[in-house]
């Protein structure tokens, strides 16, 4: 069997405030002591034991290609728990840990010049900082902190530092954001040098403070038409500066794309460690519940038997590169096939999809319709 590259997730789960548009699993709390790290740390080197049991049981020979330290804000805890998870992670994977990728999100008023030594030390390699946006109108909308000394240095420090390799995220389509404001974003990014920029467009989750808000009429939603005026303009920006749009709101310069989303998007393994993660054997999907209490706890991840043709589907229509037909094929009992082909032709004659008999391939318009592409695919058989 050939050696079948695969990613670690971890989450941390702490954040200072909660955004207000955010449903990841985060707990917001300004002071969190020594002891909860240690207790977590302890409890994420366990998951990994028996997760990565569970790994080799489906994917023997798994390479390690990526580790992803993500959250929550990964920058509120200490290094020692980045610094013992990662060498624990490449233990268990062996000696063939040399070009691995190793991402740790982080918000700019967080990352001090302290941690970031550390975290190169650790192994660190990738940075990903969470703007989201430089106008504090925009962030005053989303109910972010916005330290304006700590958003106009951070990037320039961290690449002083030492970390050539970093990715900030940024959001669009906010209302009262405009074209001008996001362009402005792009530019600031562009001239520090970052590597890869990723453009989420606001999109209202269950759930959040922000939907309340919309809701009781306390803040306006946001326009469709504003957000593809300035997602357009954002890709024409970014082209010109080099920018290859390899993903829906992925942006790279030539030879850095994020190696561990990729993994995802082509249904390699992954670990999922910490509360509220994901993982998947190569065969079988699992998940933590989101609850901190039952975590540390010991409660072992929960099989998730209905998640696999969502995830397969949703992972295998976002990269702008030829998808081989069988894999959506796959995803499907054999006497939907035909139904299948026929969305397929559909959104071909819509200008959605290049294709031929052995594959897909995404076009930018297609890009821009990959919801309506996946809730047609899904009709043919939800779970
Ligand atoms: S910092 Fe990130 S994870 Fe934390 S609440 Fe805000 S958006 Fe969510």
């Amino acid at each position: 069997m050939r050696p079948r590259l695969t990613g670690v997730y971890i989450h941390l789960p702490y954040c200072d405030v909660k955004c207000a548009y955010c449903d990841f699993f985060s707990i917001a709390r300004r002071h969190v002591d020594e002891d909860f790290w240690l207790r977590y740390r302890d409890r994420l080197l366990e998951d990994l034991r028996e997760q990565f049991a569970l790994l080799e049981a489906d994917t023997p020979k798994p390479v390690l290609a990526s580790v992803f330290f993500g959250g929550g804000t990964p920058s509120r805890a200490p290094a020692f728990v980045i610094e013992a998870v990662l060498s624990a992670i490449k233990r268990s994977f062996g000696s063939q840990t040399n070009a691995v990728e190793v991402s740790a999100e982080a918000n700019p008023e967080s990352l001090n010049d302290e941690l970031s030594q550390a975290w190169l030390a650790a192994g660190v390699n990738r940075l990903s900082i969470g703007m989201q946006s430089r106008d504090a109108a925009v962030l005053k909308y989303l109910g972010r902190l916005y330290n304006e000394k700590a958003y106009a240095t951070v990037l320039r420090r961290v690449r002083n530092l030492g970390f050539a390799n970093i990715n900030v995220d940024f959001i669009t389509g906010v209302p009262g954001q405009s074209v001008r404001s996001t362009l402005q974003d792009l530019e600031f990014a562009v001239e520090n040098d970052v590597t890869h920029i990723s453009l989420y467009q606001l999109t209202i989750e269950p759930a959040t403070l922000l939907k309340q808000r919309i809701e009781s009429g306390m803040l306006q939603p946001p326009s469709d038409i504003r957000q593809v005026r300035q997602m357009d303009a954002a890709i024409q920006f970014l082209a010109q500066q080099g920018f290859a749009r390899y993903e829906i709101s992925n942006f790279a310069r030539p030879g850095k794309t994020c190696r561990h989303n990729r993994l995802y998007w082509t249904g390699r393994p992954y670990l999922g460690l910490g509360v509220a993660a994901h993982m998947f054997t190569g065969k079988r999907r699992f998940f933590h519940e989101r609850s901190l209490e039952n975590y540390l706890r010991g409660q072992a991840p929960r099989h998730d038997s209905g998640a696999a043709l969502r995830d397969d589907l949703i992972n295998a229509l976002r990269l702008k590169q030829r998808l081989p037909l069988t894999r959506i094929l796959g995803c499907f009992a054999p006497a939907l096939h035909a139904r299948v082909l026929g969305e397929i032709q559909s959104a071909g004659e819509k200008g959605w999809l290049q294709k031929n008999k052995l594959w897909i391939a995404l076009t930018d318009k297609g890009l821009k319709h990959t919801d309506s592409l996946l809730a047609s695919l899904w009709q043919i058989a939800p779970d």
